[in-house]
């Protein structure tokens, strides 16, 4: 390795432009430890290999592995018995969980003609493993509660509570129907929610093939769209109030946890549900009449969409075995040589559906290589500073059972000792898509600059900031590519929910970051028995090689945050991306009053009626108190706390980083790191969310009506958005002291280590 430190140094001499291909400091490192990390880390970069990527999935998506079958045991014990061969301290963790399957489905259109759905994925010929029903779970939404009801059938869209407003427009009432809500718009759990909400008995959800099917392009197997008969499965509940085991909520489902009766769970929903194929919707569509749907509101199936009610009347029975199981999470340890007591966390879950190719077997796969790649460090003598728990959970699929039981179990340890949790989950062809606390947005982009693309061989940043050029994410272009261009970091989006961090982060504050790629490789058999191997192997990342990118991009994140003598988060980019929520959030309320003066004033014109038809039937809407302005100083005092204590901890760490970061290889920074590990515990609050304490984050949560998709500032957003503007008020003060809290917690980490690095 001299030899090759002289080499550069030669050149350096010779060429200037070498200069700039010389690596970028590593942040929170001294200059000696950084050279001796980046060796480990191109080590450890070489070792993951596309065929055994390929073998795991092989052995792991052999046969259905949800919760509670067989299959499911069977791959824990055998991670367990992968993890103990490369010689890595692991076990298995249980616990027991709620976990009803379904006993009895029927749906049947009864009026005004007869049809029986199928509810069934049938085998395709040449995929070996579509064909294993006797262990397949049947096509169903876990968490539905047992109902058999009997009603009129109306359209609802996506069911999410914009399409009702347009409902109401339309005269139309789902009280005592049964609605039939397409997939997508919304995570799915919020369609049952907000229909149980307005009345409805029962709630059917299909895949529209203009979303999920053969508009997309060609269908499974000659393409990789959903064919007619593909059934998303999935879970349906109230995710967004907490995750995790229904009965055991805020502790862990170990066998002696005290338990709800059934009947207080509030997380099972409020009506039956089940989900259908477009092959089974399309006959109980084409029955419906009433008003022709919306434009916006129409699929891709050859009929005419209307919304009912009726005269489509429609018989839906869904009822469930009540089980207990248990789930199995294999833990696996990498013990920390300076730092034992701050654990660099690491997880992708290996339960699925049913065979979970892709959903979650490519992102497991990936995980099992880190875990084989840092054992065979270990055994060459590496020797990481904080403790890596590595862990592959259980029951994600049905509502992050394993994560969150687990975490509530060990709640006190991880609320001392974990620094940072990075998950994955399913991984495909194209870009590296980040999501995350933005404390480790810095940390992350120089993670992304050292991994290679398989494909175009440029690093995975740089392919994102050329992607980001081409084609901006949102309409205000321009700045969008001034900012691609010119910004040190490729901003990196929020969490919401829909895998295994969300525990981590919403609940114990714990930083946290979702990596995986993708972009490049359609796909329709999302939750469906074409997830499978031969779907894989035909249609995503067939060569592994991006599943290779991304053993290599989560490992490397791992090692750089195990190793670093001070942890690397970062409050520049942090409280750049609280600015923009904060101008958010003002310019929201700016515009729900604007829309309402609008509004107001049109119905006095008489606008509504005047310019809608008069042999249509529909509803002007009603006026409505014009919302007050909101102060957001508080938000805004907040903010400056930030940006000054920010600013000190940004000179302090220059200091420390002076003549080779001497007195970072030098200092007991035990304390300073741990100051920096509360930054983030210092945005959460202890009542949580205003109608969801177990949501205690304050800058990231789930939306309580979008269900995976974020709300940033959550209880500012939300309540501005339901229009309760005295709870806004409120939580306005609320929010501005938690910006406060954590500048103060910046401060004493610039305390810490101005002390330490003296
Ligand atoms: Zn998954």
């Amino acid at each position: 390795m001299k030899q090759f430190v002289i080499a550069i140094v030669g050149l350096v001499f010779l060429t200037p432009q070498v200069r700039t291909a010389e690596p970028v400091p590593l942040r929170g490192y001294s200059s000696d430890s950084a050279r001796a990390e980046r060796e480990w880390e191109a080590k450890f970069r070489a070792i993951p290999d596309p065929a055994t990527l390929r073998a795991y999935m092989q052995r792991l998506a052999a046969r259905p592995h949800h919760v509670g079958s067989a299959y499911d045991r069977e791959n824990a014990e055998w991670i367990l018995s992968q993890f103990k061969e490369w010689g890595l301290d692991a076990r298995i963790e249980t616990y027991d969980v709620l976990f009803p399957t379904p006993k009895e489905r029927a749906l049947e259109l009864v009026e005004p003609t007869r049809f029986t759905a199928k509810l069934e994925e049938p085998t395709v010929a040449g995929d070996p493993t579509s064909s294993q029903h006797a262990e397949q779970l049947p096509s169903y939404n876990a968490y539905s509660i047992d109902g058999d009801v009997t009603a009129p059938l109306v359209y609802v869209n996506y069911g999410v509570p914009d399409d009702y407003e347009a409902l109401d427009r339309l005269g139309i009432s789902v009280k005592g129907a049964i609605v039939i809500a397409r997939y997508g718009g919304s995570w799915r759990g919020i369609k049952p929610k907000v229909a149980a909400e307005h009345g409805a008995i029962g709630c059917l959800i299909y895949s529209d093939p203009r979303d999920d099917g053969y508009y997309q392009g060609d269908t499974f197997p000659s393409g990789p769209f959903r064919p007619a008969d593909g059934v998303q499965r999935g879970s349906v509940m109230d995710m967004p109030v907490y995750p995790g085991d229904p009965l055991t909520p805020g502790v862990g489902a170990t066998k002696e946890a005290k338990r709800l009766p059934l009947s207080e769970a509030i997380t099972l929903t409020k009506i039956p549900v089940l989900p259908i194929s477009y092959g089974d919707a399309q006959p109980l569509l084409a029955a419906l009449k009433g008003p022709v749907a919306p434009e916006r509101w129409r699929g891709a199936l050859p009929i005419t969409y209307h919304v009912g009610p009726g005269p489509a009347k429609v018989h839906l029975r869904a009822m469930f075995n009540w089980d207990t199981k248990t789930i199995y999470n294999v833990i696996a340890r990498i013990p920390g040589d300076t730092y034992p007591d701050e654990w660099v966390i690491r997880g992708n879950h290996h339960d699925a559906w049913v065979n979970g190719a892709e959903d979650p077997v490519s992102g497991t796969s990936a995980l099992l290589e880190e875990a084989r790649g840092l054992a065979s460090l270990v055994r060459q003598g590496w020797k990481p500073k904080r403790t890596i728990v590595l862990c592959v959970w259980d029951g994600e699929e049905e509502g992050l059972l394993g994560s969150t039981e687990w975490a509530e179990d060990h709640a006190e340890e991880l609320g001392r000792k974990a620094a940072v949790y990075i998950n994955s989950d399913t991984n495909g062809r194209g870009y590296l898509n980040v999501e995350g606390s933005h404390t480790l947005e810095r940390f992350i982009n120089g993670v992304a600059r050292d991994v290679e693309d398989p494909e175009t061989k440029l690093p995975v940043w740089k392919r994102l900031q050329l992607r980001r050029l081409a084609n901006p994410a949102s309409s205000a272009a321009p700045a969008d590519r001034q900012e691609a261009r010119q910004r040190a970091d490729l901003r990196i989006g929020a969490l919401g929910s829909g895998s295994d961090y969300t525990v981590f982060l919403d609940h114990l504050g714990i930083a946290s970051l979702n990596l995986g790629y993708g972009g490049e490789d359609g796909g329709g058999i999302y939750h469906s028995v074409y997830d499978d191997f031969y779907w894989y192997t035909h249609f995503s990342d067939k060569d592994f090689v991006y599943g290779r990118a991304l053993a290599q991009t989560a490992g490397t994140a791992v090692m750089r945050l195990a190793d670093a003598e001070l942890l690397p988060y970062d409050f520049d980019d942090f409280t750049d991306t609280i600015r923009r929520y904060i101008e958010e959030v003002a310019k929201l309320a700016q515009q729900k009053r604007d829309q309402t003066i609008e509004r107001n004033r049109q119905i006095d014109e008489g606008v509504f009626g005047a310019t809608e038809d008069p042999r249509e039937r529909t509803v002007a809407p009603a006026k409505e108190a014009v919302p007050p302005f909101l102060n957001f100083a508080p938000l805004e005092n907040g903010l400056a706390a930030l940006q000054r204590t920010t600013e000190l901890y940004d000179q302090a760490l220059a200091r420390a980083a002076e003549n080779g970061g001497a007195a970072l290889a030098r200092a007991a920074l035990r304390d300073a790191n741990a100051r920096l590990i509360a930054v983030e515990r210092a945005l959460t609050l202890d009542g949580g969310l205003p109608n969801r304490p177990w949501f205690k984050h304050q800058i990231y949560a789930p939306g309580f009506y979008t269900g995976y998709g974020v709300k940033t500032l959550p209880a500012v957003r939300e309540s501005i958005e339901q229009k309760q503007w005295q709870l806004a008020d409120e939580q306005i003060v609320r929010v501005g002291k938690v910006l406060e809290n954590a500048g103060e917690a910046i401060q004493g980490a610039t305390a810490e280590l101005t002390r330490a690095a003296k």
